[in-house]
């Protein structure tokens, strides 16, 4: 068979990512993310901060290319910013030993784990699955790639997110409790790695809510700010 598929509808486009300084994009396949890999946030999350960081996933048709307009989702009346340092993977893998894991490694951006909050604690209290409160419509909006080529990798730094101005989320890259090698080698025990796959690597303490009208913006040492307004 060397006929070209039909699609009984157009197939929906790949959502892309810029890189910084180059005109190629960066094909989004799978968005992974990581659940309390900061101690403070574990904790303002009602936990001791001491159980490990776990895996959850959003749909790569979630993310929001470069921030911008962002509308308050439905059924949610506590809608929450969650500013995270993302991997890009350009390597495919498993079983990739820590020592190794930088290999698969493309580049760097900021992005905002948005979250309906009420939902997230009611599916805690049911022990249901997180899709409704972290998986929705435009929940992931993630800055420029910056290549790790041009930059190096990311083992500390500032990461911050503001509301109209203020800052509410601050912390350092150096508090990951599962720095990004741990991530990418624990991850590939799980999944089949491939280059296109973006991890959210977790939110520093100060999560809180966004109301239409908000601007925030978060941002990263070296990797730029990704900003949104909420309308
Ligand atoms: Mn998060």
């Amino acid at each position: 068979m060397s006929r070209a598929a039909e699609f009984v509808f157009p197939a929906p486009a790949v959502p892309a990512l810029q890189i910084a300084g180059r005109s190629a994009l960066f094909p989004v396949r799978r968005v992974y993310c990581v659940g309390q890999n900061y101690a403070a946030h574990a904790r303002e999350m009602g936990h001791d901060g001491r159980t490990p960081p776990f895996f959850f996933g959003k749909p790569a048709d979630a993310v929001v290319p470069g921030g911008g307009r962002i509308a308050y989702p439905p059924e949610t009346g506590n809608f929450h910013h969650e500013v995270e340092l993302v991997v890009a993977l350009g390597k495919a893998g498993a079983n990739i030993m820590r020592e190794n894991a930088l290999d698969h490694v493309f580049g760097y951006a900021v992005g905002i784990d948005l979250t309906r909050r009420d939902l997230q604690a009611e599916a805690r209290e049911k022990r249901q699955p997180w899709d409704v409160a972290k998986g929705f419509d435009c929940s992931a909006p993630v800055g420029q790639i910056h290549p790790a080529a041009d930059t190096g990798h990311v083992a500390k730094g500032a990461i911050w997110f503001k509301v109209n101005g203020a800052t509410k989320q601050s912390g350092d890259i150096s508090d990951l409790i599962w720095p990004v090698p741990d991530i990418v080698s624990t991850l590939s025990r799980f999944f089949m790695l491939q280059p296109g796959d973006l991890v959210f690597t977790g939110t520093p303490s100060g999560v809180g809510p966004l109301q239409r009208g908000d601007r925030g913006e978060g941002g990263i040492d070296g990797l730029g700010t990704v900003a949104i307004e909420i309308v």
